[in-house]
């Protein structure tokens, strides 16, 4: 039996576990963090064909873990419906710890025949070297300051946009900043007037603002009971523009009430209160009132810097050392496409796994799948905020028309 270290336990790191429990290998996940600190960074996500597929085949008897939308709403400030956006297939849409508890479970199980996987939290990966034919991971348990140290045969680092692991290995280009962030907030469907819960539920809405666009959708509550007023509402707004990274408004959004300075996100309820307020002075920009009462009815507020990167590479170490998820590459989130490929990943190596398909085609599929993610992302986030068709769909109309 072989022995493989998952370095990262959130979605990449649990859909790849899972891939190889099911394939016999003996699995151990090593996660920085605890769930509560996970949790606090977490909201709504979109669970994309290639996530369903992988529900599908992966988690048996799987409860109805989304709320499914056919079109995405483009809004005025009075409700009106100014066009629609078909995406190719139905949306998805849940919370990340929907998904992050079921995969949890699927690999935790211990009623099958493979051996039991192991997930811990609280080790944060130090070192990974590559020595005759084997890896070591050197990791230190956040509890008891511990180091530690495991033999694997194989690595999959699933450690996120600011991977350690991709930074040992490669000189490749790590997530720049685009120039913008998100504010985000989560409201349950109960704490909102009657109004505004017709107007919003089990939809997709966008509503663009002065320098921006803000989305709402719906989402089971992760009590995951959808009876009564068990829902949540989740709301995004893309504020462009407005925050170069030197600025001084950047670095006191991105630094926390005990004064820590966050690189992408800033957890719930660790917002400075004096950022939140000036975020609200401005609601007048938002003018759509179901979406002021959104605002006005967040309780932790959370905001985002937006980073993208291009991966370059993903095979390292013989083949015994591969890069998924967010450490691979980082598309921007207007698609809600990161986890969508880190499903596909996951479901492609597999088969790599199999015998049925050759590691270096899986490496290929993978930056390609990337690149188009991207390229999706941006230009659904152009159509979104500036209503016209994206540069990438005028482009390809005029070399075609030349
Ligand atoms: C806590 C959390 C909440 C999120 N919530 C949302 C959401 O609500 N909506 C959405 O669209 N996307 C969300 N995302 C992003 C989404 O999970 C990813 O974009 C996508 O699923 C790809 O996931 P990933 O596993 O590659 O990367 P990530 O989800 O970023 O996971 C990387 C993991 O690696 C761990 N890690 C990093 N360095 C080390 C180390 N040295 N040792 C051990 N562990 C390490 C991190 O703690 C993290 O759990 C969230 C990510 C996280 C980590």
């Amino acid at each position: 039996m072989k022995d493989v270290v998952v370095i990262g336990g959130s979605l990449a790191g649990l859909m790849n576990a899972i891939v190889l429990k099911e394939l016999g290998y003996h699995v151990h996940v090593l996660e920085r963090s605890n769930i509560e600190a996970l949790q606090s960074e977490a909201a709504g996500i979109r669970s994309g064909p290639e996530v369903h597929s992988f529900i599908e085949r992966y988690v048996k008897n799987y409860l109805n873990y989304a709320i499914t939308v056919e079109t995405v709403e483009i809004w005025n400030e009075k409700s009106e419906v100014l066009s629609t956006f078909p995406p190719t297939t139905p949306l998805r849409l849940t919370t990340w710890k929907a998904l992050y508890d079921m995969f949890k479970s699927v690999l935790l199980d211990s009623g099958t025949d493979q051996s039991p996987a192991k997930y811990e939290t609280r080790q944060l990966v130090q070192d990974v070297q590559y020595e005759g034919n084997k890896l070591s991971v050197k990791y230190r348990d956040l509890d008891n300051e511990v180091t530690k140290t495991l033999e694997a045969d194989l690595v999959i680092a699933a450690d996120g946009a600011n991977s350690a692991v991709r930074n040992m290995f490669s000189q490749s280009s790590s997530p720049k900043y685009a120039g913008y962030v998100t504010w985000r907030g989560r409201v349950p469907e109960g704490a909102v007037d009657t109004k505004t819960r017709e107007a919003l539920r089990n939809r997709c809405v966008v509503l663009r603002v002065d320098g921006g666009y803000l989305i709402s959708y719906y989402v089971p509550a992760d009590t995951g009971d959808r009876q009564g007023s068990r829902c949540d509402f989740v709301w995004i707004w893309y504020d462009y523009d407005r925050f170069p990274e030197d600025s001084s408004d950047f670095h006191e959004i991105m630094t926390d009430v005990d004064g820590r300075k966050h690189f992408t996100t800033i957890p719930r309820g660790r917002m400075q209160p004096k950022v939140w307020r000036s975020i609200l002075d401005r609601k007048s920009v938002v003018s759509n009132p179901h979406f002021v009462e959104l605002l006005e009815k967040t309780k932790e507020p959370f905001v985002s810097a937006i980073r993208d990167f291009p991966g370059s590479k993903a095979v390292f170490c013989d083949g015994k050392l591969l890069l998924v998820g967010d450490a691979l590459a980082l598309c921007r989130p207007h698609g809600g496409g990161s986890t969508s490929q880190a499903a596909f990943q996951a479901l492609e190596l597999g088969k790599v796994w199999e015998g049925a398909r050759a590691l270096d085609l899986w490496e290929k599929d993978c930056l390609e799948g990337a690149s188009k993610a991207q390229t999706i992302s941006l230009a659904m986030g152009e159509f979104f905020f500036a209503g016209k068709a994206p540069t990438v769909v005028r482009n390809t109309v005029e070399s075609d028309s030349q």
